[in-house]
């Protein structure tokens, strides 16, 4: 079982300046401010703006605003994933050094045509190593994998429990640079995480099964772990999970209509609180407080739903 500090605590939102705030993402960035400010602790905010072709201009503020229209202050200043990329040149290079990468020309229709395994889905066809003795002569490289360990992965999550997963047969080497030079979150958000000095990563169950290879990569880099809560999803109405494009106008116009509170309370019930039904009347800031002192990471629901709006 992997063991993760847990003071002094810092804790971060690490949104994808790729669309508006949607409600999914406001109560995941409730419970990261929660988790981190019930025990003191600093808030980071940094933006994941690797994928530049997804980035939307004016997003960043756009979620700025939004946090500032919640009274989610983060500490100190911004930071963004563009501006790190000699970080991820270094490590990249540590990883190269101890041969833990190959590069690897293999097409996604090549590798879901050689996998035999189950696929867990679309982004994570488990790879089946093709390329880790040479690439087929000719082949251009398409992107560069870490080896995948022998040995499963098995950390405690917060909210989750204890989480096993083997790499090699879930995703089997993995990807953490593309053919042209791109970085791949899953190094990135490692060297972020570091850089930061986060010791909480609190986010969306979706990164769930990414977390896995981030230990293993924190493992390789000999960086200090993060300890890891991922929160329920909001799901649409009939049980999908909310894309960017989805529900992002109930997070808009609560702030417009000045309903604010009304939205947060709700946040609180969904992350598995029992906000008295007056809350609602207080500012923002002070139904935060309160959420301080009632937030349990082990209370929270494992099953994401719908939430309720207001308007
Ligand atoms: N940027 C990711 C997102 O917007 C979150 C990454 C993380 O929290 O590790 O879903």
């Amino acid at each position: 079982m992997v063991e993760t500090p847990t003071c002094p605590v810092v804790g971060r939102f690490a949104p994808s300046p790729t669309g508006t705030l949607h409600t999914g993402s406001l109560a995941t960035a409730v419970g990261s401010y929660l988790m981190t400010k019930r025990c003191g602790g600093r808030w980071l905010l940094r933006f994941d703006d690797l994928d530049t072709p997804r980035q939307v201009p004016g997003m960043a503020d756009d979620i700025m605003a939004t946090l500032e229209a919640f009274a989610l202050p983060w500490d100190g200043p911004v930071t963004y994933q563009s501006r790190h990329r000699e970080y991820y040149c270094d490590a990249f290079a540590t990883l190269t050094r101890q041969g833990n990468l190959y590069p690897c020309g293999c097409s996604r229709r090549e590798i879901a045509q050689s996998s035999s395994a189950p696929h867990h889905d679309d982004d994570c066809v488990p790879y089946a190593g093709s390329c880790r003795g040479g690439m087929k002569d000719g082949a251009a490289i398409r992107s560069w994998r870490v080896t995948a360990p022998a040995d499963e992965i098995t950390f405690s999550d917060r909210c989750r429990g204890t989480v096993t997963q083997n790499i090699s047969t879930f995703s089997g080497d993995f990807v953490v640079r593309r053919g042209g030079g791109e970085f791949a979150y899953q190094l990135a958000v490692v060297v972020d995480d570091h850089l930061g000095g986060v010791t909480q990563v609190v986010r969306g169950e979706d990164l769930l099964p990414s977390t896995p290879r981030q230990i293993h990569l924190h493992q390789l880099l000999s960086l200090p772990l993060p300890e890891y809560a991922h929160l329920p999803l909001v799901t649409g109405p009939d049980g999908s999970k909310l894309s960017k494009r989805d529900n992002l106008v109930s997070v808009q116009l609560a702030a417009v209509a000045g309903h604010e509170a009304a939205l947060l309370v709700t946040i609180l019930r969904f992350l598995g609180m029992r906000p008295p039904q007056e809350l609602a009347g207080y500012s923002c800031s002070q139904i935060l407080t309160w959420g301080m002192t009632n937030f349990s990471p082990e209370a929270v629901p494992w099953r994401g739903n719908c939430l309720p709006y207001l308007i």
